[in-house]
């Protein structure tokens, strides 16, 4: 009797200590409706600790509780390896950069490059000419206009822009004599003080790089795939400024972001030629690889519903950046992680909550010999177009996308250790924080009248 009094005893404790951890989370992170919800469960609690009371002749109450809960425990925390190995399908092939929305929204009517593009693309045309009538990104007619962080925004894309030139430069005559070791270690940790939040190295495989080059100079150059290794990071985006995407504050966060990926990538990239090995720097508008994919393949996460790196620490909440060199660095073999894919299968939110209905709410699909889903880039761009932001309502809902914290983390680890976890997750997840949820009040000091 007493082990039974005690198993529910411990129990009960580990859940009113999981609901006070929530509660402070939530109070901290300032979500009012999870606090409250979170505080509504410790009578139910209290209710269940009226057991712990039950005279002796009622044992059988007991048992039957105690042998429910063991037996809903281990089956929601049966551990991954008891499951079977999924195995990776492997990527192939080469995208155009020309096809790319960027590169399509760069061509100006009535120019050499439009006509030769929609002559060979005509498919393109209709759904191109409606982006073109709408008021753009950034733009003053559009749906989500806030002349603060409008400009704030069009201030530090301009700095990215200025960082363009850097991407690429001389090497030095002489390669500094120094093991791939200490190269790795120096760049590794010099990223993590300049504000990385995850870094590793990678192979560069056929499928990293663009086929074509489709935006500025590159236009219709064929990429030359110079580089053997590729370095991979990937930069924080703001929780705050993330949860009320789509408006204003969404692309001044993602303006930040690049800037900042920016200049880690051309530094890395020229402190490598300065060492004496080439290195080109790839950032916002200017890459000549899929800078995902390389992230993916580096082990900084796995390709998502979404379509964008999924990181065990924020999720979809970073930007990426990437450098390719052929300097010799220690790179990690791929590791595929089901544990992602598993739960945007039962997860869905990011596809229930996008505002163009641009994320399959299908199963995966065979694209390229590679099973798997793919947004539709036109309906999303189209509503960027619309909205003057680059959106990101699906980053601002995933249920990765929390904020880099005990209560959170300890969710995300169990996602990837426990497969039978995932289902109630998202549950857990639709109860506390919404199934389809409207977005967070612009912060104060961004709100506008205009
Ligand atoms: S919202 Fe859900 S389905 Fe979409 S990427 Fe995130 S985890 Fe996957
Ligand atoms: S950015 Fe917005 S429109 Fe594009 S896929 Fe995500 S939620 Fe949908």
């Amino acid at each position: 009797m007493i082990y039974l009094k005690l198993f529910l005893a411990a129990f009960l404790v580990l859940s009113v200590c999981i609901f006070l951890l929530l509660f402070f989370t939530s109070l901290i992170e300032q979500r009012i409706k999870v606090v409250a919800k979170s505080l509504v469960l410790i009578p139910a609690i209290v209710c269940l600790s009226a057991l712990l009371l039950l005279p002796a002749n009622f044992n059988w109450i007991l048992i039957i509780i105690d042998i429910l809960l063991l037996l809903t425990t281990t089956y929601i925390f049966l551990p991954k390896f008891l499951f079977p190995t999924i195995e990776e399908d492997k990527a192939t092939g080469n995208i155009d950069e020309r096809t790319i929305m960027f590169a399509r929204k760069e061509l100006k009517p009535g120019s050499e490059r439009f006509n030769e593009y929609y002559k060979e693309y005509p498919s393109h045309k209709d759904n191109d000419d409606k982006f073109r009538s709408m008021a753009g990104l950034l733009g003053e007619q559009s749906k989500f206009y806030n002349s603060l962080s409008y400009n704030a925004a069009d201030a530090i894309f301009s700095i990215v822009d200025g960082l363009h030139p850097f991407v690429n430069g001389e090497v030095k005559d002489k390669p500094v004599d120094i093991n791939p070791k200490q190269f790795s270690q120096f760049i590794k940790h010099w990223s993590k003080k300049s504000g990385v939040a995850s870094i590793a190295f990678t192979k560069m495989k056929n499928y990293h790089w663009y086929s074509v080059g489709g935006r500025g100079e590159r236009y219709n150059r064929p990429i030359e795939q110079e580089h053997k290794i590729g370095i991979a990071f990937t930069v924080e985006m703001d929780h705050e400024m993330v949860a009320s995407a789509p408006k204003g504050s969404i692309i001044m966060e993602s303006a930040t972001q690049y800037l900042k990926a920016g200049i880690i990538a051309t530094q890395l990239a020229q402190f490598i030629r300065n060492c004496g090995f080439d290195a080109r720097a790839h950032i916002d508008g200017n890459y000549e690889v899929v800078a995902p994919l390389v992230a993916r393949d580096a082990n900084l996460g796995e390709i998502g519903r979404m379509g964008l790196l999924m990181t065990p620490e924020f999720g979809p909440r970073v930007r990426v950046g990437v450098i390719t060199t052929n300097m010799p660095l220690l790179v990690e073999e791929r590791q595929y992680d089901n544990s992602y894919e598993d739960f945007c299968e039962k997860c869905l939110k990011c596809a229930v909550n996008c505002p163009a209905s641009a994320i399959p709410d299908s199963d995966k699909k065979i694209i390229n010999n590679v099973n798997r889903w793919q947004i539709n880039s036109e309906k999303c761009f189209n509503y960027w177009c619309m909205a003057g932001t680059d959106c990101g309502r699906c980053m601002s809902t995933c249920p990765y996308s929390h904020p880099n914290n005990l209560m959170h983390n300890i969710i995300r680890w169990s996602i990837r250790q426990f497969p039978n976890f995932r289902y109630w997750a998202v549950k857990m997840d639709d109860f506390f924080y919404g199934r389809k949820t409207a977005p967070a009040k612009l912060p104060n000091w961004i709100e506008t009248t205009s």
